[in-house]
């Protein structure tokens, strides 16, 4: 090993993440103006609070405080008994107002922390705060960028939008583990069903990173000197896991090199430039100070003293996975896909209760989530149609139809033509054959193969295996193998 790489890789990297994630309510936070803008004209979302104009006074959504306060459950925080609302206040045309209603020294969840699993390891991650603010408008640039536009629009359905800024403990020491923890943080976040992480722009990440000489970790611990004294950069413009895990690989590159090369790490702000896969320097890194804030007047402080113990939340993925384990003897796998998201849970959970468990799992997770990840489909495309795949598991468990047939003709059709179990049982004549139906193939098997007769009397092996395959040819693959065998047996035994 060179010098030079004995001290690459000497240097520890230190990952903390600052998430923004919207809510999912059905109005903005301090207006009712709807949410649901996706497809909508600019503009068409807006009324004199998310606007900002001058007299407008802000009304507080109970709904984004309970879905905050559910976070706060989920994540094992403190939720004080009074919180408080705070004006962070810098220009940009996004932001009407001239600042953003955000919360500050007293937000809604302190202290938590979510478990990750990196690598087959357990590792505990912490939160500092979590807190709820106002989402700004969207700006576009119209015939370029921010400095070649000709000239720039400005959208404000977005701007009072509720989300929530989770921020980490500096707790990450790699780009994979901050990839394994925005997957839990969204699987967890989508149980609570607070968030939607099919939504566009539902997940932004700011991820700060620095690296620092690994003789100041101790057990994976850094000190807070250490962490104090690391020069560290803010990365922007991050949103997506994938992305997020290309930018920090990138950036801790860059840092591990400057430092190699004996430069100084600037502290600055940098921006993730997602086609170019490199993070470039936007400006040096904005303090605390500069946003002068100070307490929100036209909102009263929060109180939401007995909230936590009020709200209920659903068994989170974790518990659900080791009861799976547990109640229904699934194996660690079956398990994890099947809880892989609460919809998933709740239908296994449906059709395990009325049909054998390990047949339910087959369907569930093999079958059915295999055939719509194969279509590029979710659960969540086929919410309204999962009586009718209860039922194609009900036909199978009953005997009405051949596994085979249920699994290769009937589900797939279901998916890509839309149609009920029993419409396609009906058109592709699939019932199972009734009992004469199934003797009359019999008979005209052996009718018809005298010479696999004799062979089957001179014994060998291959001849009673054939009759069984015409007789399946003759059934359109709806009789039992099993009982055609038998039945063949009989009558040539006879
Ligand atoms: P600021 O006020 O500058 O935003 P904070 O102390 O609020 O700084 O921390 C912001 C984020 O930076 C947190 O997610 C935290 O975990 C992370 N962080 C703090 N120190 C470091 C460090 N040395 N390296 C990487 N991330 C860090
Ligand atoms: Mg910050
Ligand atoms: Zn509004």
């Amino acid at each position: 090993m060179t010098a030079q790489a004995v001290q690459q890789e000497d240097l520890a990297v230190v990952i903390g993440l600052e998430v923004h994630v919207q809510l999912e309510t059905d109005t903005k936070i301090f207006c009712g103006c709807s949410t649901d803008v996706a497809d909508d004209e600019p503009n068409t979302h807006t009324c004199p609070v998310c606007l900002g104009l001058p007299g407008a006074l802000p009304v507080l959504n109970e709904a984004a405080v309970e879905s905050a306060v559910k976070v706060g459950k989920a994540i094992d925080a403190d939720v004080p008994a009074e919180t408080a609302f705070h004006r962070k206040n810098y220009f940009y045309p996004d932001l009407p107002k001239g600042f953003q209603i955000t919360q500050y020294d007293a937000p809604i969840c302190q202290d938590g922390e979510l478990e990750v699993e990196v690598e087959g390891e357990r590792r505990t991650v912490g939160i500092r705060r979590a807190h709820l603010e106002e989402d700004p408008g969207s700006i576009q640039h119209e015939g370029g960028s921010i400095d070649t536009a000709d000239y720039t629009l400005v959208d404000y359905n977005r701007a009072g939008v509720p989300l929530m800024e989770i921020v980490t403990e500096p707790d990450f020491r790699g780009a994979a583990e901050v990839r394994a923890f925005l997957a839990k943080l969204e699987e967890v976040l989508e149980y609570l069903g607070v968030f939607d992480s099919q939504r566009d722009g539902s997940l932004r990440i700011d991820a700060n990173l620095s690296v620092v000489p690994g003789e100041e970790i101790d057990d994976g611990a850094i000190s807070d000197e250490a962490l104090e004294d690391a020069n560290r950069t803010e990365v922007k413009n991050i949103s997506s896991h994938k992305g997020a895990e290309k930018a920090l690989s990138y950036e801790a590159t860059r840092q591990k090199n400057a430092v190699k090369r004996g430069r100084e790490v600037a502290q600055e702000t940098r921006h993730w430039d997602e086609s170019r896969g490199i993070t470039v320097s936007m400006r040096s890194k904005e303090e605390e100070k500069d946003y002068r804030y100070f307490r929100e007047a036209d909102l009263p402080p929060l109180r939401v003293s007995d909230w936590k113990e009020q709200l209920e939340i659903p068994e989170l993925p974790d518990a659900r996975r080791e009861r799976f384990r547990e109640e229904y003897g699934l194996s660690a796998e079956a398990a994890s896909k099947l809880t892989s998201t609460k919809q998933v849970a709740d239908f296994y959970e449906d059709v395990a209760g009325e049909y054998d468990p390990d047949l339910a799992a087959t369907w569930v997770a093999d079958n059915l989530l295999g055939e719509l990840n194969y279509r590029d489909m979710a659960i969540t495309d086929v919410a309204d149609r999962l009586g009718e795949f209860k039922r194609l598991v009900e036909l199978v468990a009953d005997g009405e139809i051949t596994t085979k047939n249920a699994e290769e003709v009937v589900l797939r059709e279901m998916l890509d033509e839309g149609d009920d179990p029993e419409t396609v049982i009906d058109r592709e004549g699939l019932g199972k054959a009734d009992e004469g139906a199934v003797e009359g193939a019999v008979a005209a098997a052996i009718e018809e193969n005298p010479d696999a007769v004799e062979d089957y009397h001179a014994g060998e092996d291959g001849a009673l295996n054939f009759l069984v395959g015409q007789v399946m040819q003759k059934t359109g693959g709806s009789a039992d193998p099993g009982s055609v065998n038998g039945l063949l047996r009989e009558r040539l035994d006879e």
